[in-house]
Parts: C-alpha cells; structure tokens; sequence
C-alpha cells in the first residue's frame, strides 16, 4: 500500500524509522529490538541508508590501496527481514550521494522486485571531512532531480515518494523561504509527502508548515521527533543535524548532567509534550527517528497514542 493512501485515513499513526544496524547485530537481535513498537500498528517502517565509507590502506611501495568498508548491514536486507517478519510496508531511504543514476535505479530495481511499494527520495550529505557536498559524476546533485526521474521512468513511476524537510532550514540555505522554494521543487516533481527533521520547538514546525502552505504546497507534511536520551546528546544533535534545543531543554538537562536517568526522562517528557501538542494540532502521523534504541520512544508513544 502507499503511504499516500494511509494518509487519506483519519487515524493519526506513528512513522518509525529504523537504522541499519552493524554487521555484529544478528538478524534477530534487530527484528527483536523493532517488536515492541509493532505493538503500535505503524503502518510502514522506514531505513535508512548510509554511504559507504573507504578506508586508505598504505603500501609497501608508498602508495595507498582505497577500500570499500561497509560495516552496517544492507539496507535491503534489512528492509526484506522487516517485511518478511512483521508484513508491514518499508519505506527505504534512497540517497543520490556517492551513487551513480545508474545505481540508483538498480537499487530502485531491487526495492521494486521486493514488493516495496514507497521510497523517501534524498540527497544526503557530504563524506566526512569533505567541506561541501560533491555529487557524484553521473549522479545527481538535488534531491528534486532524483525525484523528477523516479517519476518518468516506467519501472519506478508508480513509486510513492517521501522528501526530507526542515523547519529550522536546511543547514546549506542561506534562510528558510529559500530553502521552502527548494521543498517546493521537489514537490512539483512529484513528491507524495514530507517528513520533517527532529525538531525540539515545536512553534519552530507550526511556522514552517504556514511558510509552506503559503508558498503552494499542500501534500502532507509529517513532524518529525526525537526524544533527547542522554547529556551528550545536547552537544552531538545540533552538530549532526544542525537543529536547535530550546533554552528550557538544555537547561533542565545540564542540571541533571550527572544522573543519567534523570537526562533521560526529562528527554521523554518533552517528546511527549511535543507529541501532544502535535497530535492536537491535527498532524497526519508523528515520525518517531529511534536511532536504534526504542524504550523512550515506545515510551511517548504509550502515553501519546
Ligand atoms: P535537497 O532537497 O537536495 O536539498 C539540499 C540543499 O540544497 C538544501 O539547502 C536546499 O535548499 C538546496 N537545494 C535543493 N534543491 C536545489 C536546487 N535545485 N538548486 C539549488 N539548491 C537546491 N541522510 C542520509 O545520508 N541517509 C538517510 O537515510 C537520511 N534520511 C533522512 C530522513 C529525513 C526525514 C531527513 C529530513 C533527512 C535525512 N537525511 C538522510 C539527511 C539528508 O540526506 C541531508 O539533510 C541532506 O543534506 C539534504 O538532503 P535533502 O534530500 O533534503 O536535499
């Protein structure tokens, strides 16, 4: 079934989304830390995808031998073991960085052989150390591109397609219109529904939505939300995803700095009182980002849905 179609349904739901883990993880550790959340009907379950890393391995003649470290589980095999186990729908994260046309579509192809039905079409980021973002030759350089082809070739039009937005913008855009202008392309070529980046201000996603709809868009727009679960947290999430944390947050939690739990169940409630909030304001569905540990989502979630 398409996303699409489950957001013509009244039901507010959650969205999950899941990261592939690493290859010490067995099949069944994975499938068993995504079990108690299927308690809660998500309709799909999103993956993530991740580029793949080189490392530079010297020679003995002074040169260095460039190879391929993959140390995360494929993305396909964990969308197969998802679907095969809970028969839900997945939706994988394709990302046009580090990958040719080409190989997009192969992967695409594969998705399709599977019986997947959604993909979230994505740009993706740079290679660590690298200042900006370089596509790859004979790839592609935004995502509304990648969006624009899924949509023309026959073997993939048939595709629902998710497209990442930000409410706080888009850490490359000089500022938020802009970056909505952007969203907008994607839109046009044929993206079904957003999903937001984590955010903790919820007025910050509210104004957003207003921006967008402004500008024209009116597919359906999903906040994303991630409960805060530790003090390290407060620095590592503004510095992976380029978001903010409201004063009240950050101060509460670097009282708490040296009580674990306490960082932890503050993170929770304020999740809960986000998704609360949201869910009053009428939003289709909260994505919930897991980052491979579900305990304090499933918690906002009991107390939400
Ligand atoms: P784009 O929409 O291409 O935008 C990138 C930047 O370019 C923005 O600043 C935009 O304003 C600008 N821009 C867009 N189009 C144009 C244009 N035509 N001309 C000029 N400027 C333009 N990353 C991963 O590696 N793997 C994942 O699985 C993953 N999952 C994600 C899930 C969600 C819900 C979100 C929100 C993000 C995810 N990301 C993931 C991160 C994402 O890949 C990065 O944030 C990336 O930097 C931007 O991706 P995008 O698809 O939003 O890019």
């Amino acid at each position: 079934m398409k996303i699409s179609e489950i957001l013509l349904g009244s039901r507010q739901f959650i969205s999950l989304e899941v990261v592939p883990p690493m290859k010490s993880i067995s099949r069944k550790e994975l499938l068993d830390s995504i079990r108690p959340l299927m308690e809660f009907n998500p309709p799909y379950i999103n993956v993530t995808n991740h580029r793949d890393e080189y490392v530079f391995i010297p020679q003995a003649d002074g040169s260095y031998l460039r190879k391929l470290e993959r140390r995360r589980v494929s993305q396909t095999a964990v969308c197969a073991s998802i679907m095969d186990e809970f028969k839900v729908e997945v939706v994988p994260h394709i990302i046009c960085a580090g990958a040719t046309k080409e190989q997009l579509f192969s992967e695409l192809s594969d998705f399709r052989y599977l019986g997947v039905n959604n993909v979230m079409a994505l740009r993706g980021d740079c290679l660590v150390g690298e200042k900006r973002f370089t596509p790859q030759v004979g790839g592609y350089s935004y995502a509304n591109e990648l969006v624009r082809d899924i949509k023309k070739e026959s073997s993939t039009s048939e595709l629902c397609i998710g497209v990442g937005a930000y409410p706080e913008k888009h850490f490359e855009s000089p500022n938020l219109e802009t970056d909505i202008a952007m969203l907008k392309a994607k839109v046009d070529e044929g993206a079904d529904y957003i999903i937001t980046q984590m955010f903790f201000d919820n007025s910050a996603f509210f104004k957003f939505v207003e921006m967008a709809r402004k500008a024209g868009i009116t597919i359906p727009i999903i906040p994303g939300i991630k409960p805060i679960s530790t003090y390290r947290q407060l620095t590592l999430l503004p510095e992976s995803f380029s978001i903010n944390i409201p004063l009240d947050l950050s101060k509460e939690i670097e009282k708490n700095k040296d009580n674990a739990q306490a960082c932890y169940e503050i993170g929770r409630e304020w999740a809960t009182m986000q998704t609360k909030e949201l869910l009053s304001n009428e939003v289709p569905a909260v994505h919930f980002y897991t980052m491979g540990k579900s305990e304090n989502v499933i918690g906002v979630i009991k107390e939400c849905f």
